[in-house]
């Protein structure tokens, strides 16, 4: 099926690893320019050359923390009429909430809900000028079931996703859609620290871990960041302009209801 996005150019945030560097190897697979950020600019390097070779799509790594303004300009100065823009950043972390400052929640709001609205706000009024928009906010399964220890990413999550679900309705009539995904578990770095995390807390294997969370899964298996990339594209296709204000859960079936 072709996505009919070739030559588009995309902005594909926290890209060097797992799903975000899954979406930008998919979109790139579709003929895609990609500027793709993350703050390690050694490994975002090495993601871009693994991109370029693998697709030949033009790739700029911009290295830089994207939950700030510093971060999100050099981003937008290096594309700065993105026809795709794809929100992504790292988790807050686990814990319990008696533990967590306002810091630590302005950190998090910052981080999973503030960032994604202002780069929105930078690129959508381009989008609507140029009648085709696609943006993706890669959140979390947790935004429709929340995981007890993740309180913080339960509710920043669930604050972007109600503004998103505002403004994708006000957009859609000029074809800019918005839509999230919303990963269960797939095997990335930020699963496999998780799993590690649990396995030290527990004596237990990292396989063991990783295994147990595999049967826990209607599916038998964790997700694979490529199923998740691939998903990502179709929702940026050319012909996904009636696909608006969508919440995908690509959780092997985990989340237990008739209707998602
Ligand atoms: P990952 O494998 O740890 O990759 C995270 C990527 O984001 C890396 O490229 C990292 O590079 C970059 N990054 C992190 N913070 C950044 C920042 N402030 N600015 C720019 N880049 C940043 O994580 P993942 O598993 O792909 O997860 C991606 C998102 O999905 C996270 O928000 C996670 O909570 C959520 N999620 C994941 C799963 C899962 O099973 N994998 C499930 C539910 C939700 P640098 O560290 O070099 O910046």
């Amino acid at each position: 099926m072709d996505f009919g996005i070739k030559g588009k150019k995309a902005i594909v945030c926290a890209s060097s690893k797992g799903l975000g560097r899954a979406c930008a190897l998919a979109l790139a697979r579709e003929g895609v320019e990609l500027v793709i950020t993350a703050r390690t600019a050694s490994d975002l390097e090495a993601a871009a050359a693994m991109i370029r070779q693998q697709t030949g799509a033009k790739v700029t790594a911009v290295a830089g923390d994207i939950s700030t303004e510093a971060g999100r300009a050099a981003a937008l100065a290096a594309c700065p009429e993105p026809d795709i823009l794809v929100n992504n950043n790292g988790g807050p972390p686990h814990g319990d909430f008696r533990e967590w400052t306002r810091e630590d929640w302005i950190k998090a709001l910052d981080g999973n809900m503030l960032t994604p609205i202002f780069l929105i706000k930078a690129v959508v009024d381009g989008m609507i000028a140029r009648k085709f928009g696609r943006i993706v906010n890669i959140t979390s399964a947790s935004v429709k079931s929340p995981i007890p220890n993740l309180g913080m990413s339960n509710g920043a999550r669930a604050g972007l996703t109600g503004f998103v679900a505002g403004l994708a309705r006000q957009v859609a009539r000029h074809n800019v859609t918005i839509n999230n995904l919303l990963p269960g578990p797939f095997l990335t770095d930020r699963l496999r620290s998780g799993a590690t995390h649990t396995a030290q807390q527990q004596g237990r294997s990292v396989d063991d871990v990783l295994a147990e969370r595999a049967k826990a899964s209607p599916a038998g298996r964790v997700g694979d960041p490529a199923e998740f990339g691939d998903a990502c594209a179709f929702l940026c296709a050319a012909s996904s302009g009636f696909i608006v204000g969508q919440n995908l859960l690509l959780d092997g079936g985990a989340f237990n209801s008739s209707m998602s």
